[in-house]
């Protein structure tokens, strides 16, 4: 059976090994895909010994920069990004690193949310792997402007300047931020902590921005209660991120595509 897996610390929780057995059963591949807890200081050693006959793995918090080290080439979105959330294993044993976040989130918010891209303001809370993983792909569906803000402000500027030939791109702190925006994605992880970072209710206009939390749980997060309560026009929260990077990772693994968004009604059937 052609083995894959899924590298995290912690593991259990991961919801990748059913997303990819419903992927399986739904394009009907025969596959296994199993969740390896790998030590802290040992990323290395596991994945070595995992692709001795496995053919393909995620990888999780907090190894995507331990993977991108471990790679032997790195695909295009990959470099950019500066992390791996996807290893395959080439012909002769060379690992090959991929990153697939930022193409799950601009499909999730375009096809799953049916959110807008080209021509609007958006704005990206964070600069963090997350966010650095997510630039490249909104650039190239044209907004008008992306602006990275983050608490450091030092990092969305390095962020700026890493991506300003792709697009117009630019930095600051959250409280330069006041102007109306069409899109705000939320890519910092002060949901994880019930927080949110101090931005202005005049960034919402009521019945027209949607609001994005690269965060999900059975619960609205803090952000998108924050942004209903000032009337956003949509609220989505990051379980479909998570499902459409994985199909990305089925794709670059199988060459066939699934059908992301029946895996996530049945996934959010079940959370409810
Ligand atoms: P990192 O640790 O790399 O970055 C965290 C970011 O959050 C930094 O920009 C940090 O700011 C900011 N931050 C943390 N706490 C606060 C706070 N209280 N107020 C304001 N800003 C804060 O994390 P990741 O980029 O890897 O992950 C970010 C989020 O995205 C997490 O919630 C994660 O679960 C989610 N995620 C979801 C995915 C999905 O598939 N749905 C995929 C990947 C990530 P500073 O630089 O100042 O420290």
């Amino acid at each position: 059976m052609d083995r894959y897996a899924v590298f995290g610390n912690p593991i259990g929780h991961s919801k990748s090994p059913l997303i990819h057995r419903m992927f399986a059963e739904q394009t009907g591949q025969q596959l296994s895909y199993e969740p390896i807890l790998a030590p802290l200081d040992d990323f290395a050693g596991v994945a070595r010994e995992f692709f001795r006959d496995g053919l393909g793995a995620n990888v999780t918090v907090p190894f995507k920069e331990d993977a991108y080290r471990l790679c032997d080439e790195l695909t295009e979105r990959a470099r950019r990004a500066g992390a791996v959330n996807t290893l395959s294993r080439l012909d002769g044993g060379r690992l090959r690193g991929d990153n697939t976040d930022g193409a799950g989130l601009v499909r999730d918010l375009k096809h799953n949310a049916g959110f807008p891209l080209a021509g609007q303001r958006i704005l990206l809370l964070g600069a963090g792997g997350a966010a650095r993983g997510v630039i490249e792909p909104l650039l190239a569906e044209r907004p008008a402007s992306l602006v990275i803000a983050n608490r450091t402000v030092e990092k969305a500027e390095e962020l700026a300047r890493l991506f300003a030939e792709l697009g117009p791109v630019a930095a600051c702190g959250f409280d330069w931020l006041e102007e109306e925006v069409d899109l705000i994605v939320n890519a910092t992880s002060a949901s994880l902590a019930g927080e949110l970072p101090p931005l202005a209710p005049s960034l919402i206009r009521p019945g027209h921005t949607r609001c994005y939390d690269m965060m999900y749980g059975k619960e609205p997060t803090a952000f998108n209660r924050w942004a209903a309560g000032l009337g956003a026009a949509q609220t989505v929260d990051g379980l479909g991120m998570l499902v459409e990077q994985a199909a990305e990772a089925f794709f670059v693994w199988r060459g066939v595509r699934p059908d992301g968004a029946a895996v996530l009604a049945e996934l959010r059937r079940q959370l409810a």
